[in-house]
């Protein structure tokens, strides 16, 4: 099937009370497997491209300076291999960037071929971030393509005071944002956070998404809420890659039960990505223990020597820079290469695999509308977009 945009898939966690993991992939491996997970527990997909990331992904290994132009190339060489993906399985699949920074990064991953964006203007004071996201609101409902935004702001610190300085969502600034955006979607900041350390015995503040969700019901507004920084950060997975010669530290995430519980409660995406990075680093370090000899290969030796350099760094883009175009383009130029790609996607199926069935969303294919994005926007049209 054709990549629909992410709203349907909304709609139906909003009717039927659930919550749907949502996954960023770096690399075409990573998404194909993805989308294979998910089509054997039958579960809708989301599957998310970070702002860099699309950077990453059209070949820029400095991703934090990535520029437009890569940003441009990674959207389309990522949205061609979940479409790829995607025409194998019946089931519902969005392709949504995460973090878009600014209006042509927005307008980079539409155009390659993503059916739903976030406008992060959380940094921006109020008034500046819901012009900004309306401005995206207005550009991407008329193509048929969903919007979450985001409002309050998301740390590393450990913890967050509810005071008049506090960084958690105001549940009325919620409201107005929603009605005077119109995004699909908000991410807010309610104690979840980005990385892998989020503090020993992080709490979410579920009371802030239920206050926002009841006033959303009373007011007539259609609207589900995004759980950031929301991985669960594995005690097995961390220790097994300091077993195997890597050193995290303080990594904790959010509990698997908080999450599950959120997800009856408003919040309806729950986005995971160190989980997901997690378990490929692991299986990188036991692949190269297990198989030394896959450092013959010079470019897997650069890879090796960079797992061996970096014992701290759990990000797959360290250790992949040597395989560009097996990440841009899926190309696999050798049995070496494809046992790295194998190890990369069994990770990924091991932790997507584990939070589809967590999240409740196995056999969740069928209660998706499967609306094109020509549909989509002829809807918003009829609404006022
Ligand atoms: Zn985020």
């Amino acid at each position: 099937m054709p990549l629909i945009p992410l709203r349907p898939l909304l709609e139906a966690t909003d009717r039927y009370g659930y919550a749907q993991g949502a996954f960023n992939v770096n690399m075409v491996a990573q998404a194909q497997a993805v989308v294979q997970i998910h089509d054997l527990f039958r579960s809708p997909a989301i599957l998310q491209g970070a702002d860099l990331a699309n950077g990453f992904m059209g070949g820029c290994t400095d991703f934090l300076h990535a520029t437009l132009e890569d940003k441009q190339k990674g959207a389309v060489n990522i949205a061609k291999a979940v479409q790829a993906a995607a025409a194998t399985t019946s089931i519902p699949i969005a392709l949504h960037l995460d973090h878009g920074k600014d209006i042509e990064s927005v307008k980079a991953a539409i155009d390659g071929g993503y059916t739903s964006v976030m406008i992060d203007g959380s940094s921006l004071p109020l008034e500046q971030n819901i012009a900004l996201t309306r401005e995206v609101v207005k550009l991407a409902h008329a193509v048929g393509v969903t919007v979450e935004g985001e409002l309050g702001v998301l740390s590393g610190v450990e913890d967050h005071v509810f005071s008049e300085h506090s960084t958690y969502t105001h549940p009325l600034d919620a409201i107005r944002f929603f009605r005077e955006t119109k995004v699909d979607a908000l991410a807010i900041s309610y104690g979840t956070m980005h990385g892998a350390n989020k503090g020993k015995d992080a709490r979410v503040r579920k009371e802030i998404a239920i206050a926002i969700k009841e006033c959303l019901r009373h007011d007539g507004i259609f609207g589900v809420l995004v759980s950031h920084g929301s991985s669960t950060v594995p005690a097995y997975l961390v220790d097994a890659i300091n077993t195997l010669g890597g050193n995290i530290t303080n990594a904790y995430g959010i509990s698997l039960e908080q999450l599950k519980e959120v997800g009856k409660l408003g919040i309806g995406k729950i986005n995971v990505d160190t989980d997901i990075r997690l378990a490929v680093t692991r299986n990188l370090r036991e692949l190269f223990l297990l198989k030394p000899e896959l450092t013959e290969d010079s470019r897997l030796n650069r890879m090796y020597q960079l797992l061996k350099a970096k014992p701290e760094a759990f990000d797959p883009r360290v250790f992949l820079p040597p395989i560009m175009d097996t990440v841009m383009y899926g190309t696999i130029p050798n049995q070496a290469t494809e046992m790295v790609v194998n190890a990369v996607k069994q990770g990924v199926m091991e932790m997507v695999g584990t939070l589809i069935v967590e999240f409740g969303c196995v056999g969740k294919a069928p209660l998706v509308e499967q609306v094109t994005l020509e549909q989509m926007a002829d809807r918003y049209r009829k609404e006022g977009i």
